[in-house]
């Protein structure tokens, strides 16, 4: 549990089994009344708010009295639609009964939205960390904050959450908010703004040596992408044959150069240059686009996770860590805490995966012990039961 002298101007709220809040506007005088209630209740889940209010348990939200709020940024695996989800994630329709691989959004066979069984693995675990470190390079280098204003914590189950904390974001107001996450998210971005345009047939783009904020970022995207992308990726994202794609490319230095220079160089077949570099230009957009849920990102009144308490849909810790300790954190070892004697469990449907250091074969029906923190992981997430 964190402790923090904001405590008492903090809303909090907790849930049980398969709700991650169901009571909201508690308040806590003091860290021992907040750790009494904690060892008393014991609830699954507890958030806190963002914001920070003068009477945090009243209701309605207005008659809190906001005084401010920390910046706080969440990244879920999920949301990286990665080809890993393709091995650990599987849908079924309660309407037709289909059911398969993956997570779909609708039924293959009715269409009906299905029931998606969602897991993670070390992969989208770390796509999903490497989204979190682009946004710290953002806030310190772009908005000048601080290391010691950016708090990071695992969120117990499939992502991070980044907290801002500084008397300069604490004011600010709902607008100011959105622009900080337009800017992130590179939302309604005019490439042409930022001087990324064609002019008489050829490709002009920022001079690096001038570029800041978003045009650098972009510009460094770019730099990237000739640097290491291979022929077949550049054929498909460029609409370029394999033979188009391959010249192009024998000139790598000449294109990151150009670059530099504020020029893209032009393909020897002009008629294709203008989709070409328009098609390359998106496709880097996209992904320095950082993926952060705009609409809880901007709710000033959200509560989320306290850092270093349980997630109670996995029994992992949402466990804090500096942005250099974010580097090197092994998600699913570094957040096992409960600890034990093996226990028995019926597992309905699980599949391979890897807790604690320890890889686990896919189980369907099965029955027999597990270390305890398996047990409690299957239990959490509704697909065991504890037997005997
Ligand atoms: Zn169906
Ligand atoms: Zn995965």
């Amino acid at each position: 549990m964190e402790l923090d002298a904001s405590i008492a101007r903090r809303e909090f709220g907790v849930g049980s089994f398969g709700s991650k809040i169901d009571k909201r506007h508690l308040s806590f005088e003091s860290n021992s009344e907040l750790n009494a209630y904690l060892a008393n209740v014991a609830p699954l889940y507890i958030s806190w708010s963002v914001a920070q209010y003068e009477f945090p348990s009243r209701m309605p939200m207005e008659s809190k009295k906001l005084l401010g709020a920390d910046l706080v940024y969440e990244f879920d695996a999920d949301d990286f639609k990665l080809p890993c989800r393709q091995r650990h994630d599987s849908w079924n329709c309660s309407k037709c009964g289909a059911h398969g691989l993956g997570a779909v959004e609708a039924c293959s066979s009715c269409g009906a939205p299905p029931l998606v069984d969602e897991w993670v693995c070390e992969e989208c675990l770390n796509e999903t960390r490497n989204h979190t470190q682009s946004l710290a390079r953002i806030l310190l280098e772009d908005f000048g904050f601080n290391e010691k204003d950016l708090h990071f914590n695992f969120s117990g189950s499939k992502g991070f959450h980044v907290h801002v904390r500084s008397p300069s974001v604490f004011e600010w107001s709902r607008a100011a908010r959105m622009e900080a996450l337009d800017y992130l998210t590179l939302h309604e971005l005019s490439l042409e703004g930022l001087g990324f345009l064609e002019v008489d047939g050829v490709w002009r783009c920022p001079l690096w040596s001038l570029a800041g904020g978003i045009a650098r970022r972009i510009l460094q995207g770019l730099s990237h992408f000739f640097e290491t992308i291979p022929e077949d990726r550049l054929a498909v994202i460029g609409s370029l044959s394999q033979r188009e794609a391959k010249n192009f490319l024998t000139n790598r230095n000449g294109i990151v150069n150009g670059i530099q220079r504020g020029v893209l160089l032009p393909l020897s077949n002009k008629k294709k240059n203008e989709l070409f570099w328009g098609n390359v230009l998106s496709h880097v957009v996209e992904r320095q686009r950082l993926r952060v849920d705009r609409q809880t990102s901007a709710d000033i009144h959200k509560i989320v996770r306290v850092p270093n308490t349980l997630h109670g849909g996995t029994g992992l810790l949402a466990k804090s860590m500096t942005l250099q300790g974010l580097s090197t954190f092994r998600p699913l070892q570094d957040s096992v805490v409960l600890k034990g004697e093996r226990a028995t469990v019926f597992v309905s449907r699980a599949p391979r995966f890897c807790l604690g250091g320890e890889w686990f074969d896919s189980m369907n029906g099965f029955e027999g012990p597990l270390p305890f923190h398996v047990a409690a992981y299957l239990v959490a997430k509704g697909v065991a039961e504890v037997r005997g």
